[in-house]
């Protein structure tokens, strides 16, 4: 029943250093490391364990009280997420121009909603209250200083989890009132064995893709198909169809599709340079032997428009031709007859 609430097995140490703490926990806590290494997925477990009316020895929920039943639909009464909401206007829009963009901000709307929400006495479990919000620096400056009032004030049996992948974007005044809780980061091994256990295949290959992070090299896995499409193109150098290379990228949206090109130029930048690919271990032999005719200065600039491109990413439509020019430019990296 809350098998999608587990903690990962390279947080148990801080999970049981918590929990012991259960009954003495401070009211705002900061959980903070890079993106992808289940901190939301802990600060949801945590939650839960606390709400709950009857927890496990460990600490852990124990997924069959009330309140554990309210938690898994969604419908706590003394939870609440705040989020960057999705952006609703998108989903009615005509199919050529529905883009996938979310919004990044938590809005200071949001936050007030939270303030109604705190006056309001807790309904069950000692008057324990949740507010979860993730990620924290999707607070903007006027909803960042809505909660600082709460944060200042707190009130009794509310406990306040902020998730932050990047804690150096937040308001200093917000840190400074909230335990730091450094969330740990698996090693190579840790995150190899936990996706293997979730039967994630090419569990080395996509865990260097995704830099480290095990949740993302999941993910991945899960999608992968039109990545490894793009990727074999890009792989022929100049062989590589600049058409149907801007059809995949443009379908994984503009902010995927820089990624995955700001990678490829990556290595393919180490590869000239004599060293191995870091992201794209499977392709290296192929990078390398593209690093030999790869023109340098033209491949330079490419990365420059790269950042362009994103900057001014407007209409779906607007972004193929866009990364159609960037593609054919790609493949001329590879046509010219000297080095540079
Ligand atoms: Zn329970």
């Amino acid at each position: 029943m809350s098998q999608e609430l587990m903690i990962f097995p390279w947080q148990h140490a801080v999970w049981a250093g918590l929990i012991a703490q259960r009954k003495t926990l401070p009211h705002a806590m900061l959980l903070r490391g890079p993106a992808g290494i289940g901190k939301l997925q802990f600060a949801q477990a945590l939650s839960k364990a606390l709400l709950c009316q009857q927890p496990q020895a460990d600490g852990h929920a124990c997924g069959v009280c009330a309140s554990c039943g309210w938690f898994a639909q969604g419908s706590h009464p003394d939870f609440r997420l705040l989020a960057p909401e999705q952006d609703q206007a998108d989903e009615d829009a005509p199919a050529p121009a529905k883009t996938t963009t979310k919004k990044t901000q938590i809005s200071v709307a949001q936050v007030r909603e939270l303030g109604g929400f705190l006056e309001l006495s807790s309904h069950h479990n000692d008057g324990v209250r949740i507010a979860l919000i993730c990620p924290a620096e999707g607070l903007n400056v006027a909803s960042a200083n809505a909660l600082l009032k709460m944060l200042e004030e707190p009130p009794p049996g509310v406990v306040f989890l902020l998730v932050a992948h990047q804690p150096q974007r937040l308001l200093p005044t917000i840190t400074s009132r909230c335990r730091k809780v450094d969330m740990p980061v698996p090693d190579m091994q840790g995150a190899l064995s936990w996706l293997n256990e979730q039967g994630v295949d090419q569990a080395e290959v996509r865990l260097a893709y995704a830099g480290g992070s095990p949740m993302a090299a999941r993910d991945q896995a899960e999608g992968s198909k039109p990545l490894e499409l793009i990727l074999a193109q890009l792989a022929r150098g100049a062989g590589a169809d600049a058409y149907s290379l801007a059809t995949m990228l443009n379908a994984l949206g503009m902010a995927e599709a820089m990624r995955v090109l700001q990678k490829w130029l990556y290595d393919l930048l180490a590869c000239r340079f004599a060293v191995q690919a870091r992201y794209h271990i499977l392709h290296n032999a192929a990078l390398q032997a593209l690093a030999k005719s790869v023109d340098l200065a033209q491949m330079l600039e490419l990365q420059r428009k790269l950042d362009d491109a994103y900057r001014s990413a407007t209409h779906p439509l607007n972004n193929e031709l866009q990364l159609e020019s960037l593609m054919l430019q790609y493949v001329q990296l590879f046509s010219a007859k000297t080095r540079t």
